[in-house]
């Protein structure tokens, strides 16, 4: 495929960004619960994007720090790639193509636990795709996800569905062989961890630093950029607590155009580098190559 991987430098930091291709998702009156279908073809096509169905892309990161090589989220996983004939899922071909060897991966630093962040720690046979990778995961997230309590009190549908899977990922393939880390402190040299909670209740962000150099990789704190910058109060189904994600992203949108920060943005489009600029009530994301 044509967006395989790109390079930069954060300092002596030098970033990776491989894609997992893409979705298509439907544009309907599921996507959004606080506007319509209609307000959504309309930012689809004030944004110049088709609006009868939106690409959705998965772009994981790899960092270069210190010596050690550490894989920031995992992607749809390999099965996914089989069973969607390579549209998604291609990390793990996308790495090989970059001249990464999986097995010398040091460290899998997990943003949150959706499934388009942690199917990729297995392949198809269940074995870990890592296999000598340390695998970190925000502590608020673990606990949450690994609570009995939280999963049998878990609405029907989406969250019961995130718990199944979290706990085949989690529990029963990786024998819950993971290191949780904190917010506020340092996951990998040179990568700080930050508390962007609302997409899920323990969903991290960090904040990467080096040589007087500082980016942001926001997670998912905005999903599809033309349609949750303009329109950041939207709530997405895929938001857990659908207030406090629209406030986050406020707070860190603003954050970053006051301090002029450059973002990487998980589903951003390949590279999904850009910076954010002020835009009416909301925001826009101009995007960029390298620092
Ligand atoms: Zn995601």
């Amino acid at each position: 495929m044509a967006d395989a991987s790109h390079r930069y430098k954060v300092g002596d930091i030098e970033v990776t960004v491989l894609s997992d291709g893409f979705r298509n998702v439907p544009v309907d009156g599921n996507y959004l619960s606080n506007a319509t279908a209609d307000d959504l073809q309309k930012a689809l096509a004030a944004a110049g994007q088709p609006i009868d169905k939106m690409k959705n892309t998965y772009s994981p990161i790899v960092l270069k720090t210190s010596g050690k090589t550490v894989l920031f989220d995992t992607g749809n996983g390999q099965t996914a790639s089989d069973q969607s004939k390579g549209e998604r899922g291609t990390l793990n071909a996308n790495l090989a193509a970059a001249g990464i060897d999986r097995s010398k991966i040091d460290v899998v630093v997990i943003s949150h636990f959706h499934a388009d962040h942690v199917n990729g720690l297995l392949m198809p046979d269940n074995s870990r795709a890592f296999p000598n990778a340390e695998i970190k995961v925000p502590e608020v997230e673990w606990k949450f996800w690994m609570d009995d309590g939280e999963m049998s009190r878990a609405s029907k549908g989406r969250m019961t569905e995130l718990f199944a899977n979290n706990r085949r990922v989690f529990d029963a393939a990786l024998k819950r062989q993971v290191t949780p880390y904190a917010w506020k402190k340092e996951v990998v040299p040179g990568v700080m961890a930050i508390g962007t909670p609302g997409h899920s209740i323990g969903h991290t962000s960090y904040m990467v630093e080096s040589g007087g150099k500082k980016m942001f990789v926001q997670s998912d704190v905005c999903n599809n950029v033309a349609v949750f910058a303009p329109y950041p109060d939207w709530h997405g189904f895929f938001d857990q607590d659908p207030p406090q994600a629209a406030a986050t992203r406020r707070k860190v949108y603003d954050l970053l155009v006051a301090e002029k920060l450059p973002v990487q943005g998980y589903h951003f489009p390949f590279p999904s580098l850009g910076r954010i600029e002020k835009q009416g009530n909301g925001y826009k994301v101009v995007p960029m190559s390298s620092l």
